[in-house]
């Protein structure tokens, strides 16, 4: 078992997760791990392969053959396919809509959580997603959820989507998807998206980003500050 120190970080879709842990990583020097975007790598190799992703047993076939390199890199867990980085291409709409039915099948989410688990070897982490305090990390003695207004989380996913280039949809069309990925993450039978107990949970919808920073910071153990 490894000694290192995992600070696990929950919470929907848009609710400051992934600003939240770079800063805290960076703070720390703690690794960044986005562990939604391991969910999307698999997504997104389901859709370049055709494959259902209504379908259980299609999507868990896939995953099995999926073989994702993870390495740190400038303060975070990198991820690469076939040597390649996917990028942006893994925050499209289309992976968007994706993600939830794929992230529901039990054989992605036992490969995701053995690798998330297997990178304490690299250092301390920050480790953002929907189950790191619930499943993936549950003993962990620094565990948040995250949360914010609908609202207020489809503005921040537009205004990125629209700042990055990847889409430019309404303010509407990001919260009808942000809450149709919620719906299926929450009511999943494996591992569902919901508050840890001893979790603190932390609103966002009216702190700057350094005032969440700021909470998380103060709440870790007195030895890891
Ligand atoms: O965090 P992000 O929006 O990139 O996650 C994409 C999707 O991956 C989520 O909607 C969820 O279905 C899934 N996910 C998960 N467990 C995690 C992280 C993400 O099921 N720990």
């Amino acid at each position: 078992m490894s000694e290192n120190r995992v600070i696990a970080i929950d919470g929907p879709s848009g609710a400051g997760k992934s600003s939240v842990s770079k800063r805290v990583g960076a703070k720390l020097g703690y690794l960044h791990v986005d562990s939604g975007a391991l969910y999307r790598i698999m997504t997104w190799q389901c859709l370049v392969r055709g494959v259902d992703t209504s379908d259980p047993a299609a999507v868990a076939a896939c995953a099995e053959q999926v073989e994702i390199e993870c390495r740190p890199e400038n303060g975070a867990i990198a991820y690469y396919v076939g040597g390649e980085a996917p990028g942006d291409r893994i925050r499209t709409p289309e992976i968007n809509a994706h993600a939830s039915p794929v992230a529901t099948v039990k054989a992605v989410r036992d490969r995701i959580t053995a690798l998330l688990r297997g990178m304490t070897r690299y250092g301390n982490l920050v480790v953002e997603g929907r189950d790191i305090t619930t499943a993936v990390f549950p003993d962990s003695p620094a565990r948040f959820y995250l949360t914010a207004s609908a609202e207020a989380r489809a503005a921040r996913r537009q205004k990125e989507e629209v700042e990055k280039g990847i889409a430019n949809q309404t303010a509407e069309a990001v919260k009808a998807s942000l809450l149709a990925r919620d719906a299926i993450d929450s009511t999943r039978k494996y591992a569902p998206l919901r508050k840890a107990d001893g979790a603190l949970e932390i609103d966002s919808t009216n702190l700057t980003l350094d005032q969440v920073v700021e909470t998380v910071l103060n709440a870790l153990p007195d030895d890891w500050k």
